[in-house]
């Protein structure tokens, strides 16, 4: 199933739009398959991710945190060091010049926390392309550093105020823009979820993490035993996963937020918690966390990149069918899988990226010494200094807000005169 069958994988998929996004969506199918086949197409794409993503991404041994468990050896993919801290670049880069190659200038893209809309804000400004990022008001509230760094690399950032304005309203939003502006604009959909064929595009170009991966191991000659990686609407993992998934090895674990606990609005588990069910929102079929009544229900996580109630077809079927297996970290594991990366390899995993890395930790000392696991780390952490410090140093990042709130009100008269001019 490394693929899917007419925008299907098993029962999970499809295409449930309304009949003016059938047209932009079955023209898209089309020029994604010819430009995978376009030569020229894939040089120019493969040129960017050496030269402006940094590509290919280290594979590095962790070689005390592995003494320190004491069993299987642990590798890192180090795909935080990807420009823009994160894999969601790969997936926009390819995206936008795609869309380029279909003659539109114009791209549109939802984002929640940020990630995506900063990836694909950097990935327009690098190609020459208009960039609109549609955001839920409560986000563009909580996530100013993230709207700084949009609004830097040229994007406009439209606030969107219908609904629970936030992540699902962004989608809604893009999904009209699109269906108005089909012509000019291309909407770069950040996860590996949405209406055919959004699933097999992100696959696709997050792949690169997968097949790097595969090479680097065979290069080094180990012996997998498994691939570890966080999962929110799946694109890291169904990119790293993606080369092996018609073999029966290695292991394929995808790691869900365990939020604080099991409750239904406590964590973001979809597959592994007992509150997901099959269900149709926002283009697809999948699993989703739902209410009785067929409604979102609420999530939770400390990661908000994982923060979310659905998951990706793809992982949806293979978790149903075995061959990805699913488990959890809660909050408090991933907050400690930082810390044990950081103190021992000097690796800051994001917060979502340390959900597999708080897998590793359990599953390395079950494992004999000759077996390798990879653990992809999908992002850096430094993203996440607001969630973390007043966390790991409460005391003293709130003496540090004082201080920064002091500093720049006692600076107001200042910053006033300067606008006044
Ligand atoms: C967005 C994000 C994720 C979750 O998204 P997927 O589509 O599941 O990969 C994971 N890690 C990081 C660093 C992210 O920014």
């Amino acid at each position: 199933m490394a693929c899917s069958e007419n925008g299907f994988f098993d029962k999970f998929g499809g295409k449930y739009v309304a009949e003016v996004l059938r047209r932009p969506l079955d023209e898209l199918e089309v020029a994604f398959g010819e430009a995978m086949a376009d030569e020229s197409f894939l040089a120019e794409l493969s040129e960017i991710q050496r030269d402006y993503i940094g590509r290919e991404t280290p594979l590095l041994f962790a070689k005390t945190a592995t003494e320190i468990l004491g069993g299987a050896q642990i590798y890192i993919k180090l795909e935080g060091l990807a420009n823009t801290g994160a894999h969601k670049i790969n997936n926009a880069i390819g995206q936008c010049l795609l869309a380029k190659r279909m003659g539109k200038k114009r791209i549109i893209a939802e984002t929640g926390a940020g990630q995506h809309g900063v990836a694909t804000a950097a990935a327009c400004a690098k190609l020459g392309l208009d960039c609109t990022v549609y955001m839920g008001e409560v986000d563009v509230r909580r996530q100013q550093p993230n709207v700084a760094a949009m609004e830097l690399y040229g994007a406009k950032v439209h606030s969107v105020t219908s609904g629970s304005r936030t992540l699902k309203d962004a989608v809604n939003e893009a999904m009209r823009d699109w269906a108005a502006n089909p012509d000019t604009t291309h909407y770069v959909l950040g996860s590996a979820l949405g209406p055919a064929p959004f699933p097999d595009i992100v696959r696709t170009f997050q792949g690169v993490i997968g097949r790097e991966v595969k090479r680097q191991s065979e290069e080094r000659n180990l012996d997998v035993a498994a691939l570890i990686a966080c999962v929110g609407g799946g694109s890291n993992s169904i990119g790293f996963f993606s080369p092996f998934i018609d073999s029966d090895s290695p292991r394929l674990i995808g790691v869900e937020a365990g939020g604080v606990g099991p409750g239904v609005g406590e964590n973001a588990s979809r597959m592994t918690g007992n509150a997901g069910r099959d269900g149709i929102m926002q283009g697809y079929k999948s699993r989703f966390l739902l209410d009785d009544d067929g409604q979102a229900l609420p999530t939770r996580s400390i990661s908000a990149g994982l923060d979310y109630c659905g998951i990706g077809p793809q992982l949806a079927a293979l978790g149903m069918s075995g061959r990805i297996e699913f488990t959890s970290a809660l909050d408090s594991e991933a907050l400690d899988a930082v810390k044990f990366f950081a103190k021992n390899e000097g690796v800051l995993f994001a917060l979502e990226s340390a959900h597999a890395g708080a897998e590793a930790i359990r599953l390395a000392p079950t494992l004999p010494k000759n077996k390798a696991i990879i653990v992809n780390m999908s992002g850096r952490g430094d993203k996440d200094v607001f969630i973390t410090s007043p966390v790991f140093r409460p005391a003293e990042w709130l003496s540090f807000l004082h201080a920064e709130i002091d500093r720049l009100e006692g600076n107001k008269d200042i910053h006033d005169a300067e606008r006044m001019g």
